[in-house]
Order: structure tokens, then C-alpha cells, then sequence
């Protein structure tokens, strides 16, 4: 049972911008959403965990594993799909795919053969395996980057806002594969898209310019907000008026009519109707009001 423990991480950059201050998280098996939105520090994170780049302080064990310190053993069991890679666009999923397993140390060429066919088959390019990569959509692409990272059979996946353009049939065929990994190893999704979460994640954190404002269970957390949650349709004008009378978490539209989604200890009255809290509804509170 694989287990993933990061102890007051804190990470400061050389020009001052402190990414990650004081980040404690307790992380299980199965998939872990950390939401955040841009420049909140996850990528920071997710390459720490990654062991390409170095903490100020802190800890992170898996298992056993002391992750900052045994870089090597860490990288055996690691699979890290970064938010940007390149790929050569020349060369075909299923050339490149051998060769990152020859580079993995995969030196039988049967078990090698086998092994990238089953991962173009779980990734469903196999169809595609001879195609050049330069060919390939955002979505295969994607599913690619999980096949490379699955050479190594992780017991840590780290994945790194994975689903930023995709479409949503590309996105949907990207959701089933990284729930399937979940079945097996720590999956640590970074995103700043709060669908993602929702769709996969039995647990999840919010971080915020470095720090963990919430973590738990998306379920949990839902659940915390009901009866505190409120909706009301406005006029595009009141907007800033009911900005600073409420704690205003959306400020959504339905079919061009602005809809605010306020936080309340109790019915505000005023006009609004009690909803259910979605998981938006929690991303939002959290980060409301701490946006520069
Ligand atoms: P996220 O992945 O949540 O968008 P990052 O970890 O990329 O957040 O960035 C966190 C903060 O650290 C941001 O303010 C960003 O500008 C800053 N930052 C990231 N990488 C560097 C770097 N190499 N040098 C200096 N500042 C950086």
C-alpha cells in the first residue's frame, strides 16, 4: 500500500517569489486532485516530487522512500508526465515509445516488443503507432505522455495539468485512462480545472499562492457547504454592488442573464434561493477574496 507523506515543504525562488510555503499534505493511494489556480505553486510541487528539483526544507516519504534524498530509487518507481513536453514529430509513438524503454534500461527485446504494445493498446494509439508524432492531436499527445510514463510501472504518477486543451472527447477518453492508473498507484493530478477534480478524485487539496487552504474528500467538502450556499439572477450592473454586500463565490450566466453564487451562514433573503453547493462552489470560496 503506497502512501505518499510531504512535511512543511517550502520552496523559494531566487528572485524572492516564495511558490510553496510551509505545504504539509498526506497523500493515499488511488487519484489526488491539487487545484490551484495559475501560479499557485503546484508545478513547483510536482517537480520537487519528481526529484528535478530541490526543496529549502521540508520532507516527502513514500513509503519508506525518503524522496527528496533517494533520488535514484525514487525515479524507479516514478511516472511524471509534465505540463509541457516535446516530442520529436518526426518519429513514429511506436519508435519513440521503444526507445524510452530502451533507455529505461528494458533490454530484452521481446519483453520490450510486448511491453510497448500493451502500453499503445492502453492508451488506445495503437491504431496510430505508426504515425509520426508530430501528426498527433493535444489528446493523443496526452495519452502518449501516459504511455511513456507508464514504462516504468509506477507507484507514483505525477501528472501536471493534464487536460488544458482538450477537447472533451479527447479529455473524456484522457479521464478513463487515469482512473484506471488510480486503481494501482499514487496519481497526483495538478490542475487549475475544478472538472477535473470532480470527475476523478476521491481525494483532493486547494493550494494558494504556496499554501494548502482545504484538503479532503470533494464529497466531504460539498457536503460541509450545504445550506450555505445561495443563488439570485441580476443585472449585469449590480454586479459590483452585490460584490461588496455578499461574499460573491460565481458570477455565472444562463442564457445571457448574470447569476451570482454568494457564501452565507444563513438565507441572505434579498431575493436568493438556497442551491446545492457544487465543487466549484468550494474552489471558489476558498480562493475568493485572496486574488490580487
Ligand atoms: P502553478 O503550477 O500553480 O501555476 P508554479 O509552481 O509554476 O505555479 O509557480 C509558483 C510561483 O513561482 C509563481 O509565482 C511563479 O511565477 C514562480 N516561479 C515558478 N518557477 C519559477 C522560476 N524558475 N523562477 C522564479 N520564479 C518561478
Amino acid at each position: 500500500m503506497t502512501n505518499l507523506t510531504i512535511s512543511s515543504i517550502s520552496k523559494t525562488y531566487a528572485n524572492g517569489v516564495k511558490a510553496l510555503d510551509n505545504i504539509s499534505l498526506n497523500i493515499p493511494k488511488g487519484m489526488f486532485g491539487l487545484l490551484g489556480p495559475n501560479g499557485a505553486g503546484k508545478s513547483t510541487l510536482m517537480r520537487i516530487l519528481a526529484t528535478l528539483q530541490d526543496a529549502d526544507s521540508g520532507t516527502v516519504m513514500m513509503d519508506n522512500l525518503n524522496v527528496l534524498k533517494q533520488k535514484n530509487e525514487v525515479r524507479k518507481v516514478l511516472g511524471y508526465l509534465p505540463q509541457e513536453f516535446g516530442l520529436y514529430p518526426k518519429i513514429s509513438a511506436e519508435e519513440l515509445l521503444n526507445h524510452l524503454a530502451v533507455l529505461k534500461g528494458i533490454s530484452n527485446k521481446m519483453n520490450r516488443r510486448e511491453l510497448v504494445q500493451a502500453l499503445l493498446h492502453k492508451t488506445n494509439l495503437y491504431d496510430k503507432r505508426k504515425k509520426n508524432l508530430g501528426t498527433f492531436s493535444g489528446g493523443m499527445k496526452q495519452r502518449f505522455g501516459i504511455a511513456q510514463a507508464l514504462l516504468s510501472n509506477p507507484k507514483l504518477l505525477i501528472v501536471d495539468e493534464p487536460t488544458a486543451g482538450l477537447d472533451p472527447v479527447e479529455r473524456n477518453r484522457f479521464y478513463n485512462l487515469l482512473s484506471e492508473l488510480g486503481e494501482n498507484a499514487v496519481v497526483i493530478l495538478s490542475t487549475h480545472i475544478v472538472e477535473d477534480v470532480k470527475e476523478l478524485c476521491p481525494n483532493m487539496a486547494i493550494i494558494h499562492e504556496g499554501k494548502v487552504l482545504l484538503e479532503g474528500k470533494p464529497i466531504q467538502l460539498i457536503e460541509d457547504l450545504k445550506g450555505k450556499v445561495y443563488k439570485k439572477a441580476i443585472q449585469k450592473k449590480e454586479l459590483q454592488k452585490y460584490k461588496k454586500e455578499y461574499k460573491v463565490i460565481a458570477n455565472k450566466h444562463s442564457l445571457g442573464q448574470p447569476i451570482i453564487h454568494v457564501y452565507a451562514e444563513k438565507n441572505p433573503k434579498d431575493g436568493f434561493e438556497a442551491i446545492e453547493a457544487e465543487l466549484d462552489d468550494v474552489y471558489f470560496k476558498e480562493i475568493f477574496g485572496k486574488r490580487k
